[in-house]
């Protein structure tokens, strides 16, 4: 465990803000560490950079993050999980809200003819747009058409390429395998988490714990976009 110091903090859009600290992890895209603010939790962030981390505010611990200022400091342990495998050639990169983080990251890892393919609920909700740019070719959706395409991102995926890598809504990355039965693709997952390190089973999915056998699969696990766990360990159904 690390205690990292705020160095800086960008506001993405509403309810979006990227904290960068003074430690550089080895971590790979796709991996994610477990961030520890003592007296409020410790939740499963992704490395949107090797020193930095995308958080949208949904609740208490997003909210307390939300609150910190530069200078303040944080816990940290990590790097866990599995990550991308970065490969050459004709790729598209499907994300939707803050499944972005860890796409960012592999992003900035890959060579080839690049696709960036980014699905928001509406134009307050974009972010991100600028830095995928620097890395292949970007094309947005929004679900109520203020911005970009008018629809969901999965209207817009070529069936064409090599490798294709996504993070998002569980429904959104479902939609996708249907998609893309057949083809080349990583889903990077997101369950409810609490140790990060294979022991407690509070992130459980067809087998599968998504913190030590992921958060990165080839294949969805059977159950995904059916059930989840709460944070007793009781399943509910989506
Ligand atoms: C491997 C992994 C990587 C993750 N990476 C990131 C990341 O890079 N950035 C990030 O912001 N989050 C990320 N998350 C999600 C984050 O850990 C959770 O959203 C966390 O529960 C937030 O804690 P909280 O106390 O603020 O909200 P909670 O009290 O846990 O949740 C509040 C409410 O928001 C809902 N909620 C939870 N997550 C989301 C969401 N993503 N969008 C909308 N509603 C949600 C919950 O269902 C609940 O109703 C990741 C999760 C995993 C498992």
């Amino acid at each position: 465990m690390k205690i990292a110091e705020i160095t800086e903090i960008v506001e993405e859009c509403e309810d979006v803000k990227t904290f960068f600290v003074d430690k550089r992890f080895d971590a790979k895209p796709g991996q994610f560490a477990m961030l520890w603010i003592p007296g409020v939790n410790e939740k499963p962030m992704s490395f949107s950079y090797r020193n930095g981390f995308t958080v949208k505010k949904v609740g208490k611990f997003t909210e307390k993050m939300h609150e910190l200022c530069e200078g303040d400091k944080i816990r940290i342990r990590g790097p866990y999980g599995s990550s991308f495998s970065p490969k050459n050639g004709k790729i598209e990169i499907i994300g939707g809200g803050t499944g972005l983080s860890p796409l960012r990251f592999l992003a900035e890892n890959l060579k080839g003819e690049i696709k960036i393919l980014l699905g928001f609920k509406n134009k307050k909700e974009v972010f991100f747009e600028e830095e995928f740019k620097k890395y292949g070719e970007v094309l947005i959706s929004t679900d109520d058409g203020s911005y970009g395409k008018r629809g969901f991102i999965t209207e817009h995926i070529d069936v064409d390429a090599n490798y294709y890598y996504v993070c998002g809504p569980e429904m959104m990355m479902k939609k996708c395998s249907e998609i893309l039965k057949s083809k080349k693709v990583e889903y990077s997952l997101e369950r409810y988490m609490k140790c990060g390190m294979g022991l407690c089973g509070s992130c459980e999915v067809g087998g599968y714990l998504v913190c030590r056998d992921g958060p990165v699969f080839k294949d969805l696990p059977e159950g995904f976009g059916e059930y989840k766990r709460d944070a007793t360990g009781r399943r509910i159904k989506l």
